[in-house]
Order: C-alpha cells, then structure tokens, then sequence
C-alpha cells in the first residue's frame, strides 16, 4: 500500500538529481518533486573535496547546491527497493512512494585496495565531505603522505597536500599520472608539475601492502621490496557504479558496470525511470551510438538537464559532449571534451612547458577529444569538432 504519489522522484543526492530538480522547475513543471538522498547533507559538489575543500580555502556551504524551494529533500535516507512494474519506491523510512517519474542516479562507490594492511588507521579514500574532515583531522601531526593511485584524484590530493606543508609521494601502476584518461604526453606534464612543486612520483610500481607501527600505517611496500615511509595514506584507485538498488530492481547492468540507458537516457524495460551520472551507461549519439558510461561533474549535471526535459515530454537524445576539469592546486588546471574511446594520434598547439597548450586526439584523422590547459584554446571549438568529426585545426 502506498503511502504517497509524486510526480516526480529523484534518487540519489549527488549532482545529476540536483540538477534534475533544478531544470524541472526551471521548466515550469508544477508537479510535485522529492529528492531522496543517503547523505547527511544536501546535494553538494564533490571536485572541492580534492582541491579547495581539502586545502581549507572553501567551505561546506560554498559547495551545496541550491535547490527550489518547492523541492522536497529527505536526506539521511535512501531507497531500499524498486518496483520498476508498479511504479513505487521503498524507502529506510519505511514510507512507499508511488512515482509517475523516476530518477536513478545513485552515483559510485569508491574501489578499496584488496591488500595485506588495509585495516590499519590512516589510510583514507575520498569522495563525501566526510572522508575529507576525516583525512584533514588525521594529517594535522602528519609530515609523510603516500597517495595511491595516478588519476586525477590522487594528482590533485597529492599537490593540495603539498600545499599545506606535506611531504608526498605518489605511486602508480601506469608510467605517468592521469595516463590512462589522457595519453602519455599530458601524462609527462603532468608529472613534471607535481615534481616542480616537490612531489616525487613513482610510476610502473605495483602498492604490495601497507605496514604499521602498531594500528597505524607506517610503510607502503611495493612488488620488488622498495618501503616509502608513509604516516597516512590516500588511496584514489578509481570508483565503481553504485548499481545495488538497481540490481535488486533486475534492471539491466552494462558491461562498464553501469545501468544500461537509451539515448535519452531511459532505463531499458523499465517505463517512467531514467538514469543519469555515474552509473549511467547509454549510448551516446555523440559518439556515433557507442555505449558509454562516464564519471565527470559537469556530465552528470548535463543529464540530470536532459531527464528532466525527457520528463517532461522533449523525447531528446543526451547530446552534450562530456566536460571534465582538473586543478593541480593552484599550479596548473586543463578542461577536456571527450572521452576518446580510443586515438591514434595527438597534435599539440601552444607551449606544454608554460601549461599552456591544447591537445587534439585524433582517430582515423577525426578529432574524438580534447584537452586545454591554462586557458588555450577554444573548448567549444572541440566540442563542435567532436560532434562533427572534423579534422583537428593544425590539419585544415
Ligand atoms: C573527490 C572527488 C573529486 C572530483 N573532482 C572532479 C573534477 O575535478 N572534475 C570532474 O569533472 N569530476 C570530478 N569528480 C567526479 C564527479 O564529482 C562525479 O562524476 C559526480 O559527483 C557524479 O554525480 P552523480 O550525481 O552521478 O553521483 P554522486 O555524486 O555519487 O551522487 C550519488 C548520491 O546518491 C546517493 N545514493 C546512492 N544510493 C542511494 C539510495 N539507494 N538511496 C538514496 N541515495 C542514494 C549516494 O550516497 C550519493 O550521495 C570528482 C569526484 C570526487 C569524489
């Protein structure tokens, strides 16, 4: 028995939902809209998390985002079951909503080492205003910090720390950071940032396990016996599709893990539910109809916009190019456009040792990506050239 009808339900309290609820309104919808969200705080941005937030230069505040006020929000709570058929929701409150339209966007999960000393104290991942409290009360008696991990999490952690005074060292599988979003070439930039600043970078290493002194980590050991003195630990070693709830609703699972989405970002064989963000995995017509699935802020946002138009009856492809962005504190900072599933080809404009440069990645003499660091270059111009399979400009 139901206890309650809504037009419109938002699952998840991460941006897509936000974002969601925002156009919805911003549409004129008249309906009414519930956001249900685990969390203990509203919807906030999480890039912060690694850059300002951690570095103490904003606040909590500074990163919610701002919501009608004619939206309802239950944070604290979650969704524990879906009936996709019926139309209603289970919520930890016990309360059964009866949804017209739904929203999934119940985001991703941090992936955790599988390793010998992971349970010691001070070894911390990164994705809630939470962990960030916890890593910054824990590094305040702390000089030596090992960031696991080459992505953009560990880069940025490792430069923000840098910032506050630590002494960090970063260890990754691949030769280079953020290598395998980006390429080697903006992989080797973005080493000789992080090195510039003081920041030793290990790369081809393989993290063995952690010791300790006692409960709290001391070293990280690597495959082939080098020990790093570490006094706590980030670990930034990539997220997972947070699908539990749609795995109990039987909805359909993709081979990126995500829940599988047409291009306009309806769930497959489940009528008025819809996916968006990380977990949603759909076939991009920007990308001539391949399915993708990925983890950026500004993406996340950009189909939180599109279900909500789809809601309300625009029956439109998700056609956005999607955005990512990176600050290495206040050293450095790129935009892209893309993903690249795959290229065959960089060319570079501008002057990588000044920061200021754009790349064009290439396949088969289109331009699939592109990145711009220091402000070079035109994003928009990219993303046009994306959607168009132009060829990169150095080629006119
Ligand atoms: C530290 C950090 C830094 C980042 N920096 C950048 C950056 O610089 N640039 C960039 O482009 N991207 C960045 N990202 C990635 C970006 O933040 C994510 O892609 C984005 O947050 C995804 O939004 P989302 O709404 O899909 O999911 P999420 O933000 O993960 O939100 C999903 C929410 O749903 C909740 N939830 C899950 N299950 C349930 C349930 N059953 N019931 C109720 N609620 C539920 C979760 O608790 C979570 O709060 C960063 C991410 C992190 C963690």
């Amino acid at each position: 028995m139901a206890d309650r009808e809504v037009d419109f339900l938002l699952i998840g309290g991460g941006i897509a939902a936000a974002t969601c609820a925002q156009t919805l309104r911003a549409e004129s919808a008249t309906g009414s809209v519930l956001l249900v969200a685990r969390e203990l705080d509203p919807p906030y941005h999480r890039p912060p998390i690694t850059k300002g937030y951690l570095g103490g230069t904003e606040t909590k505040d500074d990163g919610l985002i701002e919501l009608p006020d004619d939206v309802e929000v239950l944070t604290r709570t979650s969704v524990m079951a879906l009936d996709v058929a019926a139309r209603t929701a289970t919520l930890s409150n016990r309360d059964v909503i009866t949804y017209r339209n739904a929203l999934l966007a119940t985001g991703a999960m941090v992936r955790r080492l599988q390793i010998d000393g992971v349970h010691l104290d001070g070894i911390h991942y990164l994705r809630a205003h939470g962990n960030a409290d916890s890593l910054i009360e824990d590094a305040e008696e702390v000089a030596q910090i090992v960031c696991v991990g080459g992505s953009y999490i560990g880069s940025e952690s490792a430069a923000t720390l840098t910032t506050l005074g630590k002494s960090v060292t970063v260890v990754l599988q691949e030769e280079q950071p953020m290598e395998r979003a980006f390429g080697l070439q903006v992989g080797g930039w973005v080493r000789g940032v992080l090195e510039a600043h003081g920041i030793e970078v290990i790369g081809d290493a393989e993290v063995e396990r952690f010791e300790g002194d006692g409960d709290r980590v001391a070293r990280v050991v690597l495959a082939g016996g080098r020990e790093l003195e570490a006094e706590l630990v980030v670990a930034g070693v990539g997220v997972t599709p947070d699908v539990m709830l749609a795995k109990k609703a039987g909805l359909e699972i993709g081979e990126r893990g995500g829940v599988r989405a047409d291009a306009q970002l309806r769930a497959h064989g489940a009528d008025g539910l819809w996916v968006a963000g990380d977990i949603a995995e759909y076939d991009s017509v920007v990308h001539g109809g391949a399915v993708i699935r990925v983890e950026h802020e500004e993406h996340a946002a950009a189909q939180g916009r599109t279900v909500a138009r789809n809601m309300l009856g625009a029956g439109a492809d998700h056609d956005e190019v999607p955005y990512f962005f990176s600050d290495l504190a206040d050293w450095a900072s790129f935009e892209y456009v893309g993903p690249a599933l795959a290229w065959d080809d960089e060319v570079i404009e501008g002057d990588m040792a000044e920061g200021e440069f754009t790349v064009w990645y290439v396949a088969g003499g289109k331009v699939v990506a592109m990145l711009s660091a220091g402000g070079h270059g035109d994003i928009d111009r990219g993303k046009r050239l994306i959607v168009e399979g132009g060829a990169p400009p150095a080629n006119d």
